[in-house]
């Protein structure tokens, strides 16, 4: 199994593959925290580490064969985190920033479950940052958009498939910013920031119209979009889902509306100024229902 472990701050088309790789292999990536581990205990601030070594992404993999248009599949097969994580606020972010001071919490890791004060949690390990190389202009590590990026969903955890477009030849595939849980919104900004080891299977559809990431879980389908704020990426998220059900349901777009309604799912994935400048990331999906799936093929 090839081990991938040298990392970038964006995701670029001119970034150089350090591996490439064949559809159908296994890959590993060595991933570090968004930090880049610069924040080794309770007495450091964010506001104190060096900012442009943040949301490091390990890659990218270029994929033989990967040609724009194509869609590259991720199965996430594990993810294992190390045995430490850092939470933190910041004096500008997040929902209670008037009333909060700037803080950094280490939250130990132990036999699965993740520590903070007196209380204990399972972890659910999940990739903050994965993506492919934009067509066009480089984008931040710490940004998200239709290439993926810093999509910060705790949907994309191990067992979950992810769909990305390819927009550039090989596809350029990276990702890091584990977190060992997350809740919707990443309220404060932060996740349990951890460093890990994330095994992947990577493999090629050719030639699908493919314009968000999709996330396909156990039991439900979602489109992943980015807009200045929610209604537009409800909207963005929505046509997308509309437009990929539409050949696979045979309906049109007032059922599918219908059915959004009654059986849909929206759902946060990262919203918190400033990490995304004002810009909301959220999910819409529907149930997997038997005869109607896979929407993407
Ligand atoms: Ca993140
Ligand atoms: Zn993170």
């Amino acid at each position: 199994m090839q081990r991938i472990e040298k990392y970038t701050y964006t995701f670029s088309k001119d970034n150089e593959p350090v591996a490439t790789a064949k559809p159908g292999e296994i890959l590993l990536f060595k991933t570090l925290d968004c930090f880049c581990e610069q924040i080794e205990n309770e007495s450091q601030l964010v506001a104190e580490i060096d900012l442009s070594h943040a949301n490091p992404a390990t890659g990218p993999v270029f994929v033989e064969g990967a040609e724009p248009g194509d869609v590259l599949v991720v199965d996430i097969c594990n993810i294992d985190v190390a045995d430490k994580g850092i939470s933190c606020t910041f004096s500008d972010t997040g929902p209670l920033y008037e009333s909060i001071e700037p803080r950094t919490r280490e939250i130990p890791i132990e036999d699965g479950y993740a520590k903070f004060n007196d209380i204990t949690w399972p972890i659910n390990p999940m990739i903050g940052v994965i993506g492919t190389a934009p067509a066009e202009d480089d984008i931040a590590c710490g940004y998200t958009g239709s290439h993926g990026g810093n999509m910060d969903s705790n949907k994309i955890a191990a067992g979950t498939r992810v769909y990305l477009p390819v927009r550039v030849p090989g596809a350029l595939l990276q990702m890091g910013d584990l977190h060992a849980t997350m809740g919707d919104g990443e309220l404060s900004g932060t996740g349990v920031e951890i460093s890990g080891e994330v095994t992947v299977k990577i493999s090629l559809i050719k030639d699908f119209e493919l314009n968000w990431p999709v996330t396909e879980l156990k039991d439900r389908w979602y489109v992943n979009a980015t807009g200045a704020n929610y209604e537009e990426s409800l909207i963005l998220a929505s046509k997308e889902l509309a437009r990929l059900m539409t050949p696979v349901y045979g309906w049109d777009a007032s059922d599918i509306l219908i059915y959004f309604s009654v059986q849909g799912f929206v759902e946060v994935n990262q919203g918190v100024k400033p990490i995304h400048d004002d810009m909301v990331n959220l999910r819409v999906g529907i149930p997997k229902t038997y005869g109607k799936t896979p929407l993407i093929k």
